[in-house]
């Protein structure tokens, strides 16, 4: 075996840890290995900072404006990636699929998803994230910062209706809201 340094990239390599990873969520692990002492779980407040820091001040160092889009994408492909894994158990029934990824979501700790409004034939879902992971005592922001999540709730959509869609965070708890309000349009 080619030590470290002298391997190359696979570009497939996170497609292929994320496979790992989603089936470790659809099993309920809370075993992981090489975390013997540990454990599976870690402080919501290193997710926040892979979020806001990672994904986020460090994208707007990077590429200023277009960061929140960025961010954005990378929730939508996580959707993606999770509505994917739920959809043969969904049966194409959306009240299932609602139904799966709230208890995904929960057991995750993103935070209780609350649909607040389904309406396929004019387009429009909007929903609420209680207890969202990213903005949970964040206060005194000047606009929304869960884009992510809102990305992650667009993907979610588009995968189950096959179709291009809008995701936009109207409330957030970091601007004082009590909850994070997501509308989505399916375009
Ligand atoms: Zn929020």
């Amino acid at each position: 075996m080619k030590p470290n340094k002298e391997r190359e990239y696979m570009a497939s390599d996170y497609d292929a840890a994320g496979g790992l990873l989603v089936q470790s969520i659809l099993a309920g692990d809370t075993k992981v290995d090489n975390r013997e002492r540990l454990g599976a779980k870690v402080p919501i407040q290193l997710f926040q900072a892979m979020r806001l820091v990672a994904l986020g001040s460090a994208m707007e160092d990077m590429i200023g404006d277009g960061s929140r889009a960025l961010v954005y994408q990378a929730g939508q492909r996580l959707g993606n990636v999770l509505g994917g894994a739920v959809m043969p158990q969904a049966e194409g029934d959306l009240d299932k699929y609602v139904g799966l990824i709230q208890g995904v979501t929960q057991e995750l700790g993103i935070g209780f998803v609350v649909i607040d409004k389904v309406d396929l034939d004019a387009g429009e879902i909007n929903m609420h994230l209680d207890e969202c992971v990213s903005c949970a005592g964040i206060t005194g922001m000047s606009a929304p910062i869960c884009n992510f999540e809102a990305g992650m709730v667009g993907g979610l959509i588009k995968t189950f209706v096959g179709r291009s869609v809008k995701a936009v965070e109207t409330r957030c708890h970091a601007i004082g809201d009590k909850t994070c309000g997501v509308d989505v349009k399916i375009l």
